[in-house]
């Protein structure tokens, strides 16, 4: 709502999907309280967590859900992803196996949600390079033929993990504001 002597106010629903150990958890924790976790505790159960962001000069809320570990018995909730408007749909560089699944994610995003989600393909563990099994090219390639953006991260390096999250919310402001 705006009015006078009030601003405007953004809040945009994002969704961490992919498969379990991909490190959905872990990018949340660095990008909201730029912290990580070596062991898999880092899902805590929360089901989200709102992050502040400036777009613009305007100020925008980023309330980023992450999963409480039910993607490994494929038990995501569509409560999960009611009013979602971004995803961030995440693969792990040095397991195949989690970039093989895009495919299937994309296709539950799409039949819990009423709109088009603005989503990003994210590879992470980029750090792993000598485990790498998955190319960077076979990553950009899958984004252009769904329409999806794409970026490599790694939430134990830090690097693209800002950027990632940026990425959706930027172009969420752009459409919707
Ligand atoms: P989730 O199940 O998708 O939420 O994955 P987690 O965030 O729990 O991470 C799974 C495992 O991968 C944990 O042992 C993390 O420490 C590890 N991990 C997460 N992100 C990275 C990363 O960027 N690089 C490396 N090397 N390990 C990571
Ligand atoms: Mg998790």
């Amino acid at each position: 709502q705006s009015g006078e002597g009030q601003t405007e106010d953004y809040l945009f629903k994002i969704v961490l999907i992919g498969d379990s150990a991909v490190g959905k958890s872990n990018l949340l924790a660095r990008f909201a309280r730029d912290e990580f976790y070596s062991n898999s505790k880092s899902t805590i159960g929360v089901e989200f967590q709102t992050q502040k962001m400036e777009i613009n000069g305007k100020e925008v809320k980023a309330q980023i859900w992450d999963t409480a570990g039910q993607e490994r018995f494929r038990a995501v909730t569509s409560a999960y992803y009611r009013g979602a408007v971004g995803a961030l749909l995440v693969y792990d560089i040095s397991r195949r196996q989690t970039f093989d699944s895009i495919g299937r994610w994309l296709n539950e995003l799409q039949t819990h949600s009423d709109m088009n989600v603005i989503t990003i393909l994210v590879g992470n563990k980029s750090d792993l390079k000598d485990a790498r099994e998955v190319t960077t090219a076979e990553g950009k390639v899958l984004a252009e033929a769904q329409g999806l953006f794409f970026i490599e991260t790694s939430a134990l390096d830090s690097s693209n993990v800002t950027a990632a999250f940026q990425t959706v919310v930027r172009e969420l402001f752009n459409i919707l504001s």
